[in-house]
């Protein structure tokens, strides 16, 4: 019998749980692993500046799954775990601990953070 495949998440937010979503809804049956270093649950975001912070919604609302989804769908959920290293040649991951985890293929969602512009006249006003 085959080894079962290992699909590795990196980024446990929006794009994540959608891709670990669709990829039981396309038939993969292996095993997903699904890691965020956030304490949540994948959450989706814009609710949080708005209906969320104005307090039109509750909190629950703002989470892609409920948690029951991830169990029930075999997603095994990692919070509070930071990918520190991806080492391509042996196909693993290393989480902060020093836990390395492999995969056969390997999925990154971590999103985007903005940066601060390092030029001259960067802190101008107008300037964003
Ligand atoms: C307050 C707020 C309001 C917003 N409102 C809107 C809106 O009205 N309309 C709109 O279109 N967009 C809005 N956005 C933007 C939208 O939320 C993002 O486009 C969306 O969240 C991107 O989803 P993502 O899953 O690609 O990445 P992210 O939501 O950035 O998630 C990436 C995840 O990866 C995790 N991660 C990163 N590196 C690692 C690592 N090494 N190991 C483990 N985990 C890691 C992070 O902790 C994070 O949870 C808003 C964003 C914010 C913050």
């Amino acid at each position: 019998m085959a080894a079962q495949s290992t699909h590795v998440i990196v980024g446990a937010s929006l794009a994540g749980a959608k891709a670990a979503e669709a990829l039981r809804a396309e038939g993969f049956d292996g095993r997903i692993v699904l890691i965020g270093a956030e304490p949540e649950p994948p959450y989706e975001r814009p609710p949080l500046s708005k209906e969320l912070i104005r307090g039109e919604s509750a909190r629950e609302s703002v989470f892609v799954h409920g948690a029951e989804f991830y169990p029930q769908h075999e997603i095994e959920l990692r919070a509070s775990t930071t990918v520190e290293t991806i080492d391509p040649e042996a196909s693993e991951v290393g989480l902060a601990g020093g836990e390395r985890l492999g995969y056969d293929r390997l999925l990154l969602t971590t999103g985007a953070a903005p940066r601060r512009l390092s030029v001259l006249g960067s802190d101008l006003e107008g300037v964003l």
